[in-house]
């Protein structure tokens, strides 16, 4: 997919997303908040829902736990433009409450689509809620801050999660607070593990297809035929 062609597709994402009334999240919402970042990142940080500000806003992570997360970003270089944020629901739970597994269900279909159009090779959970989509069955005092690899059936079809504390939890608790710190610093490592892993995935299939071509062409009267399964530049997140 070209840099246009993901830009439109997550345009296409949030527009139903901004219509949607397929749970009964949409009766509450003041607006619906679909996620942004950069279409042609390779880091995608996924939240649990909306808050009272993003629900005003229409934006992710706008209040103080996006304050928050800001600051992580910033401690390894980053703005919150260099990545995507979304969450699992797009709509504000009333009252902040968790929300149900029929609204978290009903929502799935999006962040699906989502990750099938940004193809990240770094996803970060952003608490329990995210985690459990990502790495069923962790616990997150134990997960936080380690990886693991993703099931091309949530959409991100060769990425790495990566587990972290929610920033709401930080701001309440002050260990929390620190070892988000410490774990926003391993982002880059794990990102160019996740790029080295995805360089010499894509090599094999270059390869696989090219072997089968040739042996195609071996006994095609055509000739050869040339796949070349991925040759998409994307421009890459810098370390500092
Ligand atoms: N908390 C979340 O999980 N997501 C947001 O967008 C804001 C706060
Ligand atoms: Fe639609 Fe998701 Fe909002 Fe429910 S939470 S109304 S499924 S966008």
């Amino acid at each position: 997919m070209t840099d246009a062609e993901r830009r439109a597709a997550l345009e296409a994402i949030a527009a139903e997303v901004r219509d949607c009334t397929r749970c009964r999240l949409h009766a509450t919402r003041t607006n619906a908040v679909p996620g942004e970042g950069d279409p042609s990142t390779e880091v995608v940080f996924i939240g649990e829902g909306p808050g009272q500000n993003e629900d005003l806003e229409g934006r992710p992570f706008v209040g103080r736990a996006g304050g928050l997360l800001v600051n992580l970003l910033g401690h390894i270089g980053w703005t919150r433009d260099d990545v995507f944020i979304t969450n699992i629901v797009k709509c504000r739970p009333p009252g902040n409450r968790d929300p149900e597994p029929d609204e978290v269900a009903a929502c799935a279909p999006y962040l699906h689509r989502q990750l099938e159009a940004l193809d990240p090779a770094v996803i970060v959970t952003l608490g329990r809620h995210s985690m459990g989509r990502f790495m069923p069955g962790a616990r997150i005092s134990q997960a936080h801050g380690t990886t693991g690899p993703v099931d091309p059936a949530t959409g991100a079809e060769d990425a790495t999660v990566f587990a972290m504390y929610h920033p709401a939890a930080a701001l309440r608790t002050p260990s929390i607070e620190r070892e988000s710190y410490e774990d926003v610093a391993r982002i880059p490592g794990v990102l160019l593990e996740s790029r080295e892993r995805r360089r010499v995935d894509r090599l094999a299939r270059r390869e696989a297809a090219l072997a089968a071509s040739a042996a195609t062409a071996a006994t095609s009267p055509i000739g050869p035929v040339i796949v070349d399964p991925d040759t998409d530049p994307t421009d890459q997140l810098t370390f500092f």
